[in-house]
């Protein structure tokens, strides 16, 4: 667990210094804002899906490190992905984040979103790493309002 401590200062770091897939998207096919009033994250969330696909998907917006972090591996983890494999993922990062599954054992379909477990030490950090997905999970199912942590 030490090597997934060490990892997660450095990909923190690294997501949030450069995040990946971070601009507007012209063409996008769902938009979709999502805020964590607690700690100020606040996204916008850019999906283009074809044939049950998500074919690009990026992000904007300002928040804390965490929070920047997890839209940006997401975004980088879910293109290419189908709905189904999305919502998949999404369940598994959410058990990883409150520490109900040991990542370890889910490290070929996690691969660095495995890093968030260490999360789940502290539960006002959850909901910074959950957001994006969260919204994400929203935006794949249609839902027009945006989403809040609250
Ligand atoms: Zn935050």
């Amino acid at each position: 667990m030490d090597n997934l401590r060490d990892l997660y200062q450095e990909v923190i770091l690294d997501h949030n210094k450069n995040p990946r897939n971070f601009h507007k998207m012209a063409n996008a096919t769902r938009v979709l804002e999502g805020q964590n009033p607690l700690c100020g994250d606040h996204y916008t969330l850019f999906l283009k899906i074809e044939k049950n696909m998500i074919t690009d998907i990026s992000f904007e917006g300002s928040g804390c490190a965490i929070s920047k972090a997890s839209a940006s591996l997401m975004c980088a983890i879910l293109k290419g992905k189908t709905i189904k494999e999305a919502e998949k993922l999404f369940k598994l990062f959410h058990e990883v984040v409150t520490g109900d599954i040991d990542p370890i054992k889910h490290l070929a379909e996690l691969g660095k979103l495995a890093v968030f477990s260490g999360v789940s030490e502290f539960p006002m950090r959850v909901k910074c790493a959950t957001l994006a997905w969260h919204t994400m999970y929203a935006a794949l199912h249609d839902e027009k309002d945006s989403v809040s942590t609250e």
